[in-house]
């Protein structure tokens, strides 16, 4: 397999007709012959764009004889050529520089300089074909190096040829060749794909099941990558993942503790497991946005006062005094971006919870800066709980370079016990396909390689400074506009001037107003500023409307037929993530979509106008303004105060019928009714039921619906016929329309 990493010399003599042009082309035509790629440049106009080339070179080669590193003053030439060096050394430590000189040598270069250097070249002593050759076998060995294990393995095999006879059944592709529409699909993917879409009949690949060979290698090194004691990939998403570790450490009618805004992946391991969940409820502010669960929540007290609350687990706890809650789950940064100070949970309940599971879908980046010190579950320098195991689940494709699907389960042992990863595996083995895809383990590889410091720590940081930068950019936007209403962006009142300022900045304080949270603990929560959540005009955080608003939904629909897609949207307010893929570009397109979007609302444009696809889609809607048609929404959310009935309806006290489990099982058996919206007051559901947004379910199997969530569901049906197009989406809720009748009902089980 040939990879494209060219030579890159800069060198402003490098087109000129003098010696020093002369030499410097002759040592780039005899690597040239040799087969490797040379671009050479001229100047370094922009040090740090150039210094970006890192993650594209094999090898950079500078002149020191250039203007850039002279003139009269020798100081600023060794601080330019500095400066240059530390920018490629803050995000790749081996990557070869070599410098070279006619008039000057090493002696007039300082030390932490050439302890940089791969190597120092003087132009006319060696031949140009010696010098090509030593150059060359160094950026062969930095290229040979970077792959790791698996995918090193994977190159290797997916490039010797050897026919296979064993499934996936497609043999590398060929199987496509043989039809139209196959042919399309294979010149759409590639040779590469399909190539190294092997089975896991290939030894030399090792194998994800039993953890050997190169796939092992590989889970080792993102380990030590990660900080853990072990590390293993997951194929099928954290969903997966989550399961995996409840299914190694929760049996029936075992008491765990989970946060009550958790992924649905939880609940489904709740129902699987047959455990008794008591539930840890998070504040949420006036905008919807989840807060943390506060510290008080988190004391053996209150965990033992949920549980005598609770008559299944109360009932489990006398039967077996002896057992401690087996696990606590919590979502580690919510879904709008709030974390946790591990260290302080860990002090709280090192030894009274077996295990504690940290659900860092959207935190896989944290361990690799200093910015988040603490804040996330596993990492260096962070102390050993004495008998407590921790488990993170990070969702690799969410942050990180991965593929969809890719994610990895992280494990720190205790000073008192150990993972026993045979126990462990046999959950493994129960939620692993075992055709598993190797295109995902190798993404999942290749991230952690990524985020091998140096890089990691610089990719981490970038994204942090773009996020701070979007705020800023925002920021400047609203002062222009002076008194006329623009978009905030959630966060602190006070961001740093420049940079990415400190952790201390994000730390959420008790007497903060912009948060909306009260009274939080000192110290125990951050908002990490790669999360961001745009909040649009009508509602403030104190929960009152205005006479008039825009709500969330109007904005992204519009942001989408203009190419920007937002990853979540809430009543008055809508989220982005600055993950490491994120560009200048792409965050300064959403600025100036949103001056263009107030710019059409300003002067109330119709929507066939400036939204012709979903007038198209939704011909009611065709010819009305888009400042009406917000405040037509608006109206909607305000006579019937829904920030307040969403807040409540999670807030509301959840009154358990019966296990998760026996609930699911009623429904197994089919023993359920369907129940209309105005007779479900009472009943309990036997499915899950979640409102989008903000797409966190509301009610388990098992619990009974109250008075406020039934208000909400009536919200819901009504709003949903007024405004189609703007529906609010409810999993668990069917709205269907049987010959001519409309029924709104919930499946409950029979009682
Ligand atoms: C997305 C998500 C998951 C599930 O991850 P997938 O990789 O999509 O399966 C689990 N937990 C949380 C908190 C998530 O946001």
């Amino acid at each position: 397999m040939k990879f494209r990493f060219p030579i890159l010399i800069i060198d402003e003599d490098f087109r000129s007709e003098n010696t020093s042009g002369l030499g410097i082309r002759a040592l780039a035509e005899a690597m040239e012959q040799e087969g490797a790629e040379v671009i050479g440049s001229t100047s370094y106009v922009d040090l740090s764009q150039y210094a970006q080339q890192q993650s594209r070179a094999s090898a950079f080669i500078l002149s020191i004889d250039d203007e850039e590193f002279s003139g009269s003053d020798e100081e600023p030439a060794i601080a330019n050529l500095r400066d240059f060096i530390q920018e490629i050394r803050f995000k790749n430590n081996d990557i070869p520089i070599f410098l070279y000189g006619e008039t000057r040598t090493s002696s007039h270069i300082p030390n932490d300089i050439l302890r940089e250097l791969h190597g120092f070249i003087h132009m006319f002593e060696d031949t140009p074909e010696f010098v090509a050759r030593h150059i060359l076998r160094e950026a062969r060995a930095y290229t040979d190096g970077l792959a790791p294990p698996f995918f090193r393995a994977l190159l290797e095999y997916a490039s010797d040829g050897s026919y296979s006879w064993h499934c996936p059944g497609h043999s590398g592709g060929v199987a496509f060749l043989k039809s139209p529409v196959g042919q399309m699909f294979h010149q759409f993917f590639g040779e590469n794909m399909l190539r190294a879409d092997v089975c896991n009949a290939v030894e030399e690949l090792g194998q994800l099941l039993d953890h050997t060979g190169p796939i092992a290698a590989s889970e080792r090194n993102a380990a030590r990558i990660f900080n853990a004691d072990h590390c293993f990939f997951v194929t099928n998403g954290t969903s997966t993942s989550n399961k995996i570790v409840w299914h190694s450490c929760v049996a029936a009618d075992d008491i765990v503790v989970v946060d009550r805004n958790c992924h649905k992946s939880i609940l489904h391991a709740i129902i699987m497991t047959g455990a008794i969940p008591v539930f840890l409820t998070p504040t949420r502010n006036n905008l919807g946005l989840i807060g943390p669960i506060p510290l008080s929540e988190f004391t053996p007290e209150s965990i033992q006062r949920k549980i005598d609350a609770n008559p299944f687990a109360r009932e489990a706890q006398q039967r077996h005094p002896e057992r401690k809650p087996r696990i606590l789950t919590i979502t580690q940064s919510t879904y709008d971006g709030i974390v946790y100070n591990v260290e302080k949970l860990k002090g709280l309940l090192d030894g009274k919870i077996d295990t504690l599971h940290f659900d860092e879908a959207w935190l896989p980046h944290a361990t690799f800066h200093s910015f988040y010190r603490n804040m996330h579950a596993i990492g260096q320098d962070q102390p050993l709980c004495d008998e407590s195991i921790i488990f993170a689940t990070h969702s690799t494709h969410k942050l990180l370079a991965g593929i969809s699907q890719a994610s990895q389960i992280l494990v720190k042992d205790s000073k008192g016990k150990k993972l026993d990863r045979h126990i462990f595996n046999e959950a493994y083995l129960m939620h692993t396909s075992t055709s598993p895809q190797y295109a995902i383990i190798a993404s999942c590889d290749v991230a952690a390689a990524m985020m091998e410091p140096p890089g990691g720590t610089a990719l981490v940081e970038e994204s942090i400074l773009e996020a701070i930068n979007f705020r800023r950019a925002m920021r400047k936007v609203d002062a222009e506009w002076g008194d006329d209403w623009w978009f905030e962006v959630w966060g602190p009142d006070e961001i740093a001037e420049d940079g990415i300022g400190e952790q201390k900045d994000w730390v959420l304080g008790s007497s903060d107003n912009w948060h909306g949270f009260g009274n939080v603990a000192e110290g125990f929560n951050m908002l990490d500023p790669i999360k961001a959540t745009v909040v649009t005009p009508g509602l403030n955080v104190a929960g009152q409307f205005a006479e008039s608003g825009i709500p969330a939904s109007i904005v992204t629909r519009y942001l989408a037929e203009h190419g920007v897609i937002v990853e979540k949207t809430g009543l008055y307010s809508f989220f982005i993530m600055f993950t490491i893929g994120i560009t200048k570009g792409r965050w300064n397109t959403l600025v100036s979509a949103l001056q263009q979007f107030k710019d059409d609302y300003d002067k109330n444009l119709p929507i066939w106008k400036i939204q012709p696809e979903f007038a198209q889609a939704f011909p009611i809607y065709e010819s009305v303004g888009l400042r009406d048609l917000s405040q037509r929404v608006h109206d909607a959310y305000r006579q019937s105060d829904i920030a307040r009935v969403t807040t409540d309806m999670y807030l509301s006290p959840m009154e358990p019928a019966m296990k998760p489990s026996e609930a699911y099982a009623k429904m197994s058996h089919g023993e359920i009714d369907r129940v209309e919206i105005d007779q479900l007051e009472g009943r309990s559901t036997a499915v899950l039921l979640t409102p989008y947004p903000p797409g966190i379910p509301l009610l388990i199997p098992g619990e009974r619906f109250n008075r406020t969530i039934v208000e909400y569901l009536k919200f819901a049906k009504m709003f949903n016929g007024t405004f189609p197009g703007f529906d609010t989406d409810i999993h668990g809720l069917v709205d269907e329309v049987i010959d001519g009748n409309r029924r709104c009902y919930v499946d409950c089980v029979r009682e």
